[in-house]
């Protein structure tokens, strides 16, 4: 017998070779019928691979990304399966799950594949979907790996075996089809219920230019066809609310050749929207404690070593600038100089804990088909600080920073949201891990509690920690339920020892503080991207650029309307008059369009 140990602490005894799938249908039958896949052991399994010893075990469904990403994967297989049964002697490259869905890319040899091919592919996937045929994984020596594919003259597969050895080559077969693959996948096509395969395009072999040009196909599948219609009509809904669109229409911001890619120039109307949330952040840090610095947006290069960024990121900085034999750098996050001010003068548990706080300008170099709108940028505004404080505090410290998320996501009706906590991994430590085995433990445990305490919602991510501690990263659904990373919290034991920041504890001795890095509104650039697709637009008062529109019906009431003005702009409300030689049903509609929340037509 062995003992698996379950999320919630129970361990209950299972024969030998015992399969999650199994377990699942000891637990219930229905739960059987949704698991796609398992973590053991923190690794992700076919839930149909027999457990040999004992071992930790997470059922994955379709409401973990990790059972999502493999029910994508395994669509990706039954994609394959049917375009071979089209295409013969088609070869394949890569089929990774992404974001949304999943793609392959194949050398279709002489043949050609275009947009109205996929509904035939398609029906052929839903065909072999109804076959329930199991994903059957097989290890397999490289020897007979090579021969399978020398024999299918498959170069593509081939050269993925060259970075492979023994012992950790697999081949999974569903169907008819044959893949050389790691895995894992759900346990068999009926899971695969609604398909629509989304679109067609080119790629480079390995996205290299020189190389032959391979055929891509994109797909998404779901477990309903309930699911995939809710998912094209939010598809429909995410393209009316796209802030590139609205950004354009509502005035908000612009890009210019000349400017650069990636650097977003903000116009009057977007310079009010960051104007109210930066006084809606200081507003409510002042109220918590924060004191605010203002910094430089470049930096020594030798300030970049001692953090430890360079030459590590590097790629993601601009180059530097070279001035009397010195490097500078354009500032790609603001904690180094925020370091330096906490070391600026001495330090007593007196002055903890220490809360840092700047609308920080920073630059990071993305690479150009990187860009996005505004979610992938050059230059972003950044809500950020440091918290510096003593062990006894972080808890405390920690759960202020929590709880100040939630009430932003009460401020912007942000319903769902989920904080993913990313842990180190014991194996690690000295390694991809700052080699600190109890201060790891002690405060993924305190941020846990804080968590759980608070109700907030929460996944746990083995291995996928920063270097320097446990990182919580924030993810929100838009209101048509996209999903977006808002920001990073990130707690930080190495820093504070890079920069040699100390200070004196109650007992005189001296003590490095922990470092919280923190940034609820995460990027000016990101969140107002985020409001625009949230509220369609439809920013709320107090965010709008324009408050209210006064619109005469005519000359006549032109003189009274410019005294409603005068009063409305002593109360501070962001006004204007639509004196224009219209008709009224044109100023009112012009109105709407610029989506201002209030029009007083007065006559
Ligand atoms: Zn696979
Ligand atoms: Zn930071």
């Amino acid at each position: 017998m062995i003992n698996i140990t379950f999320p919630d602490g129970a361990v209950r005894q299972y024969e030998k070779g015992v399969t999650a799938l199994d377990i699942a249908k000891s637990i219930s039958e229905g739960l059987a019928r949704k698991v796609l896949a398992a973590n053991v052991n923190g690794q992700v399994w076919d839930a149909t691979r027999p457990i040999n010893q004992d071992a930790s075990l997470k059922l994955l469904t379709w409401n973990d990304n990790e059972g999502k990403s493999t029910f994508w994967h395994s669509s990706a297989h039954l994609m394959a399966e049917a375009v071979e049964s089209i295409y013969p002697g088609v070869k394949f490259w890569v089929g990774p799950p992404v974001e949304n869905g999943f793609y392959y890319d194949m050398d279709l040899g002489d043949k050609k594949m275009n947009e109205e091919d996929l509904g035939k592919l398609e029906k052929k996937m839903q065909e072999l979907s109804k076959e329930n045929s199991s994903y059957q994984r097989k290890e397999i020596s490289k020897a007979d790996a090579v021969k399978y594919f020398s024999d299918k003259d498959d170069e593509y597969k081939l050269d993925l075996l060259q970075g492979l050895n023994d012992g950790e080559i697999t081949f999974y077969t569903q169907g008819k089809f044959t893949d050389l693959c790691r895995g894992p996948h759900i346990p068999n096509t009926g899971f695969i219920k609604a398909i629509k395969l989304t679109s067609i395009a080119g790629a480079y072999w390995k996205g290299d230019e020189k190389n032959k040009m391979l055929t891509r196909v994109y797909g998404v599948t779901f477990p309903s066809q309930k699911e995939l219609d809710e998912y094209l009509k939010m598809l429909e809904e995410a393209k009316k609310r796209d802030h590139r669109k609205l950004g354009k229409e509502l005035s908000i911001f612009t890009f210019d050749d000349d400017v650069g890619p990636g650097l977003p120039l903000w116009m009057p109307n977007g310079a009010i929207i960051i104007e109210e949330l930066e006084r809606l952040a200081k507003e409510t840090e002042e109220d918590k404690g924060y004191k605010r610095v203002v910094t430089p947006h470049i930096g020594k290069e030798s300030l970049y070593i001692t953090s430890g960024h360079l030459p590590y990121y590097l790629d993601s900085m601009y180059p530097p600038m070279q001035l009397e034999g010195i490097k500078y750098y354009l500032i790609a996050l603001n904690c180094p100089h925020h370091h330096k001010i906490f070391a600026a003068e001495p330090k007593s548990y007196k002055d903890l804990p220490l809360r840092l706080a700047e609308y920080g300008t920073c630059y990071r170099y993305e690479q150009s088909g990187e860009l996005f709108g505004l979610m992938r940028v050059r230059c972003l505004h950044m809500n950020d600080a440091h918290i510096y404080c003593s062990k006894d505090q972080f808890y405390e410290e920690f759960k202020a920073v929590n709880d100040l998320y939630l009430k932003y996501f009460k401020i912007f009706g942000i319903e769902k949201y989920v904080m993913r906590l990313s842990l180190h991994s014991p194996d690690k430590l000295g390694k991809k891990y700052v080699d600190e085995p109890e201060l790891w433990i002690e405060t993924e445990q305190l941020v846990r509690d804080v968590l759980i305490k608070t109700n907030t919602p929460y996944v746990e991510v083995a291995d996928e920690a920063a270097f320097y501690g446990p990182k919580i990263d924030v993810q929100i659904w838009s209101a048509i339920g996209r999903e977006f990373t808002l920001a990073t919290n990130q707690v930080d034991f190495a820093q504070g020892r890079r920069f040699k920041l100390e200070f004196t504890t109650h007992d005189n001795k001296t003590d490095t503080p922990l470092i919280i890095h923190r940034a609820p509104l995460g990027t000016h650039e990101r969140f107002i991207g985020f409001l625009l697709e949230h509220y369609a637009g439809n920013l709320p008062v107090w965010l709008s650029p324009l408050q209210v529109k006064i619109l005469p019906i005519s000359d006549k009431f032109s003189d009274y309307s410019k005294t409603i003005l005068q009063k409305l702009k002593k109360a501070d409300i962001r006004v204007e008059i639509d004196d224009r030689n219209e008709k009224i049903g044109k100023k009112i509609r012009d109105t709407e369009v610029m989506k201002v929340p209030y029009m007083l037509v007065v006559g």
